[in-house]
């Protein structure tokens, strides 16, 4: 099997570029772009079904914070750090302290539970250069971090959701149900907390994952230190697994920031925090699902969904027109109005990978049609309108 590299595919459909002043960065180009927001739209409606709030917390915050938080102790050797007016500050490598300040803002009232909040969290990590891979393995990357507010008996609930959901997304993105392999990290020897909580936190995740029908992949000992998780890895098309998603039971933070909230009975309680991301980096989901489709993405995902492209210059106009209708219903178009062959034109497209062409010579500026291509169907001329309204409805995101 012929397998393409993410970075090769990124460089010949002009998606994206790394060089050596940005070490472990990416550079995202107009059409690089528009797959990553396809993406995150997608995310996002999949999230906000499940109850999660979209937040935005700092890039950098004082290191008093990530000292009481514990990551100092943990990451700081990867953390990047400066000074500003004589206080020391870090980028976050993660956006968990962040949520759990916007939990801490006010009082939080049991009725409250379980609060959920979802963030795009832009993070750097301060990898070796050795270990940087492309976009698989960066230092800036974004982290679709989450993290559930709830009481213990929620708990399994919330996991099972989250676990169901995240199989159904890989699916839309088009790893077969046979791609995902899940991991169960359980206590590690050095561990903060008792053994009680631990046997808590492991049971509830076990249990969600088995009403969820997921077969778990023991990893004893692989767990954090604060508390167990459930690591789902996708196969790549050379069977090579990568972290992608994860749900973490946190037996640590809550108390080490002193999160609590009312519960019924009018006393202070602490909430449970859980952990979770679906794609984990977007970036290096990016790498994978490049991988997986070799470069030719489907038609809701495709950076550019349709190539618009006239045949003579007497249908540039046309071509324009029906450029504009596309964008109109929302679509992601290339025009090629230029004075080229349309077999170049046409060429082009399959080089950039844009699955659809709506082509336009004499007769189709004529009569207001298109010739319209769609992946896997023959070509047919269609009135404009009608055309827009068949490429709309096939390129709608998985429902
Ligand atoms: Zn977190």
């Amino acid at each position: 099997m012929d397998i393409q590299d993410h970075r090769q595919i990124g460089q010949r459909q002009e998606l994206f570029h790394q060089q050596e002043e940005g070490a472990g960065m990416v550079f995202w180009h107009p059409r690089g772009l528009q797959l990553y927001r396809a993406v995150e739209d997608h995310i996002r409606r999949r999230m906000k079904a499940l109850g999660f709030r979209e937040v935005r917390t700092p890039q950098l915050l004082s290191r008093a914070l990530w000292e009481k938080s514990g990551h100092w102790d943990k990451f700081g050797g990867g953390m990047f750090q400066l000074e500003a007016e004589g206080r020391a500050w870090a980028l976050k490598p993660m956006s968990c302290p962040g949520h759990i300040e916007l939990f801490k803002h006010r009082r939080r009232s049991w009725r409250e539970l379980p609060l959920r909040y979802c963030e795009f969290g832009a993070v750097h990590r301060n990898e070796p250069s050795g270990a940087l891979h492309g976009l698989a393995r960066a230092r800036a990357f974004v982290q679709d971090d989450a993290h559930i507010f709830c009481r213990a008996d929620q708990v399994e609930a919330e996991v099972r959701r989250f676990a169901e959901t995240l199989g159904r997304i890989y699916r839309d993105f088009g790893f077969p149900a046979g791609a995902q392999v899940v991991g169960f990290s359980t206590r590690p020897a050095e561990r903060a907390g008792g053994d009680a909580g631990w046997d808590r936190a492991e049971a509830a995740l076990a249990a969600a994952a088995k009403a969820a029908g997921i077969d778990l992949v023991p990893q004893p000992g692989e767990g954090a230190f604060y508390g167990p998780k459930l690591e789902f890895k996708l196969a790549d098309r050379a069977g090579r697994l990568w972290q992608c998603g994860t749900i973490q039971y946190d037996l640590v933070l809550p108390e080490r920031l002193d999160a609590s909230y009312v519960a019924a009975d009018g006393r202070a309680a602490r909430p449970v925090i859980l952990h979770q991301a679906v794609l984990g980096s977007v970036e290096r989901f990016l790498a994978l699902l490049l991988e997986q489709h070799g470069g030719r993405l489907p038609l809701w995902l495709a950076p550019d969904q349709v190539l618009v492209a006239s045949v003579s210059a007497g249908a540039a106009v046309a071509a324009r027109d029906a450029a504009a209708a596309f964008e109109a219903a929302g679509l992601r178009v290339h025009l090629d109005d230029g004075d080229e062959r349309i077999g170049r034109k046409l060429a082009l497209g399959r080089k950039l990978g844009i699955p659809a062409v709506a082509i336009l010579g004499a007769a189709e500026a004529a009569e207001g049609s298109v010739s319209l291509s769609l992946p896997a169907a023959a070509e047919r001329r269609l009135p404009l309108g009608e055309a827009v309204a068949v490429l709309a409805r096939a390129a709608g995101a998985p429902a």
